[in-house]
């Protein structure tokens, strides 16, 4: 809702997902570094072979897909396995940069990793929403990696990121609400559970999605890391309450037949053509073409939560 309450409307509300989608391959780039880093923390995997069997896996359903393809279709999966195969070859550059960076400069010296991939669902501690949803409403989250810092003998999390230039991030990172969202979940968790455990923040885990060739400038890696004052998650809070409460009026308002235009109209940016999935259909419902017919033919029902095993059917 946040980024674009027209994209909220199609993916959480209508939930409909592209039957086959455009792969970008930045996504794709950004995708296949988190896993191998993931599974290398997380299961001790050789890191290349995670990209390389991330890149393999994703060909296959291509080439599956193609079987059933119309010639636009078709072309549509031959340019996706291109770009899969670059992103492939970025993936495999950055992360053997990476380990090397790791051995070099011992950055995960003095960090215990305690576990990786955890998902957070706790409750919301507010009264007023729960009366306002009918129901309890829950927080959700999925950390990369959990570590314990022997230096401040804080637990703290890391999020892997992958970044076209360091500076760029790092100007907005203070202000980034993944982070303070998942800072105030950890605060919010360790209270439900009676655990005194203090969580000191998020690291930033950045790698610049170059191929480290000659003319490439170092810095290549970088952390960063961002904590937050009891103050902070504090006024935080209220602001995510403040969202919830939108969300839910929003939701009501549809529920009640008003228009998705008026409930939840579009917010275009220039980043639209980089992260919607659902460009093409947000011209399309405000232009007088047949929009119903364009989603029964191009869309599917999906679980937009379905990477979270906690609450995935
Ligand atoms: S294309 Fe942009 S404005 Fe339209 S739904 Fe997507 S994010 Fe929103």
């Amino acid at each position: 809702m946040r980024r674009c309450p027209r994209k909220w409307y199609f993916m959480h509300y209508l939930k409909i997902f592209r039957k086959r989608e455009t792969v970008n391959q930045n996504a794709t780039i950004g995708n296949m570094c988190h896993d191998a880093v993931d599974q290398m923390y997380r299961l001790g995997m050789d890191p290349l072979a995670v990209i390389a069997q991330h890149a393999a896996t994703m060909v296959a359903k291509e080439e599956t897909l193609m079987l059933s393809a119309t010639d636009d279709g078709t072309l549509q999966h031959q340019e996706n396995i291109t770009k899969i195969e670059k992103a492939e070859e970025f993936s495999i550059k950055m992360i053997e940069g990476y380990v090397e960076w790791l051995a070099e400069t011992g950055a995960d010296s003095g960090m215990t990793l305690i576990d990786s991939e955890v998902e957070l669902y706790v409750p919301f501690p507010s009264t007023e929403i729960t009366q306002l949803a009918g129901e309890q409403v829950m927080m959700l989250a999925k950390l990369d990696t959990r570590w314990h810092d022997e230096r401040t003998d804080a637990r703290v999390f890391m999020d892997h990121k992958t970044v076209d230039q360091f500076t760029s991030r790092e100007k907005w990172a203070h202000l980034d609400p993944q982070f303070r969202w998942y800072a105030l979940i950890e605060m919010l968790d360790n209270k439900a559970k009676g655990d005194n455990t203090w969580t000191d923040g998020g690291i930033m885990n950045m790698m610049r999605r170059v191929k480290r060739t000659g003319s490439a400038k170092p810095p290549f890696y970088k952390r960063l890391t961002l904590t937050y004052s009891i103050h902070q998650l504090r006024t935080y809070f209220e602001r995510v309450a403040g969202e919830l409460m939108r969300i839910l009026q929003t939701e009501a308002m549809l529920n009640r037949g008003v228009s998705h235009r008026t409930a939840c109209p579009p917010s275009p940016t220039s980043d639209c053509a980089w992260d919607c999935a659902y460009m093409q259909l947000c011209s399309i419902v405000d232009d007088g073409s047949d929009s119903t017919g364009f989603i029964e033919t191009a869309f599917q029902i999906g679980d937009p939560l379905e990477r979270y095993e906690t609450v995935s059917a």
